[in-house]
C-alpha cells in the first residue's frame, strides 16, 4: 500500500476543495491561531512515518487527549469506572450540564466533558504528581519528548471555564467526585493545553492499532481487550454529536479536539493524526473529517 502517494492526494484534493469553517473561539487563546494550516501524518505499525502539509507543526491537541488519559487509568478502574462513566454516545452537546442533572450525575460516557472529568478525577486518586505523570506517559507512547503545555491555552480555559467548573460541582454535589474541584480542573486544562504535532500524535496512537502494544514504548501499555474497547468507545462516542456521522463517512474509531485535530486508528494497520483548525458547527476540523474520508475511499477499506 503506497500511503504516501495517497496521504498526498488527499491533501491535494482537500486543499483544492478548500471546504472553510470557524476557528473555535470560545477559548479564545485558541482562535489566535492561523487558520490554513493543514497537515497529515500516517504511522504504519512498522514506525514508517508518511506526512503531509503541517505535520510537524504542534497544535493544541484539546479534547484528544481525554483518550490519554482514560488510558491511564483503564486498567486500575475497569469495573469500579465504569460505575461512574457510562458508555454510550451522548447525541448531546459535549459540554451539556442537563443531561448530567437528568442522568443523576453520571455522565453518558468518557469523552464528554463531563465524563473526561470523572477520569481526570480517577487519575487524580491513582497518581500523586498527575500533569507531570500525562506528560510522561503521552511522551513515552511517541517515543520521544515531544509534550509541551501551552500555558497561554491554559490559563485561557481557566479564565472561561465556567462550564466545565459547573460540571464539576455538579458532579460532587452527586457524589461522583472524590478530589478538590481546583485541583482536578487544574489538571483537565493542562491535558487539554497540550501541544503536539500530527506526527507525534499519531504515533502516541500507534498502540491502539497494535492491540495495546506500543512500538514507540516499546511496551504493551493495555491488553488486547482494553485496546479494543478504547476503540470501541472511540467509534460511538469520539466525535461530539456526530460519531454517527463519522462512522458512516470514515469507520475508524478516532478522537477529535476542538483545536482542530482528529486522531484515529486503522486496526493492524496504522494511526493517523489529521489538523486543520477551522471547525464545522458539531465543533470537528472540517478538513480532517474530509481527509479522513478520501483516504478510507482510497484505500478501500475502513473498519467495516
Ligand atoms: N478544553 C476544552 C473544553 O473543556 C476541550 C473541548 C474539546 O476539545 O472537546 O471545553
Amino acid at each position: 500500500m503506497d500511503y504516501k502517494q495517497i496521504i498526498e492526494e488527499v491533501y491535494q484534493e482537500v486543499q483544492e476543495e478548500n471546504q472553510r469553517g470557524k476557528v473555535a473561539d470560545y477559548i479564545p487563546e485558541l482562535a489566535t491561531v492561523s487558520p490554513d494550516q493543514f497537515g497529515i501524518a500516517l504511522v504504519d505499525l512498522k514506525g514508517n512515518v508518511y506526512g503531509v502539509g503541517d505535520y510537524q507543526v504542534p497544535f493544541s491537541i484539546q479534547s484528544i487527549s481525554k483518550v490519554h488519559t482514560l488510558t491511564m487509568v483503564f486498567n486500575v478502574f475497569n469495573n469500579k469506572l465504569w460505575s461512574r462513566v457510562n458508555v454510550e454516545p451522548s447525541g448531546d452537546p459535549f459540554n451539556s450540564i442537563a443531561q448530567l442533572e437528568y442522568e443523576k450525575g453520571i455522565p453518558r460516557n468518557p469523552f464528554i466533558n463531563a465524563g473526561a472529568l470523572v477520569i481526570t478525577d480517577a487519575l487524580c486518586s491513582k497518581f500523586e504528581k498527575p500533569i507531570q505523570q500525562i506528560t510522561e506517559f503521552i511522551n513515552e507512547l511517541a517515543g520521544e519528548t515531544c509534550v509541551k503545555i501551552n500555558g497561554d491555552v491554559k490559563s485561557s480555559e481557566f479564565k472561561h471555564g465556567e462550564r466545565n467548573t459547573a460540571l464539576a460541582y455538579f458532579l460532587k454535589s452527586y457524589k461522583n467526585f472524590n478530589n478538590n474541584i481546583d485541583e482536578v480542573l487544574e489538571v483537565y486544562f493542562s491535558q487539554c493545553a497540550i501541544e503536539m504535532s500530527c506526527v507525534d500524535l499519531a504515533k502516541s496512537f500507534s498502540f491502539l492499532a497494535n492491540d495495546g502494544f506500543s512500538i514507540f514504548a516499546k511496551q504493551q501499555i493495555i491488553s488486547e481487550s482494553s485496546a479494543r474497547r478504547i476503540n470501541a468507545l472511540m467509534l460511538t462516542c469520539g466525535f461530539y454529536d456526530e460519531a454517527g456521522e463519522f462512522a458512516y463517512r470514515v469507520g475508524l474509531p478516532g478522537k477529535s479536539g476542538v483545536g482542530g485535530g482528529v486522531a484515529a486508528v486503522m486496526p493492524h494497520k496504522f494511526s493517523i493524526a489529521v489538523w486543520s483548525p477551522e471547525l464545522n458547527d458539531k465543533g470537528n476540523s472540517v478538513k480532517a473529517i474530509k481527509a479522513l474520508e478520501l483516504l478510507t475511499d482510497k484505500l478501500s477499506f475502513s473498519l467495516f
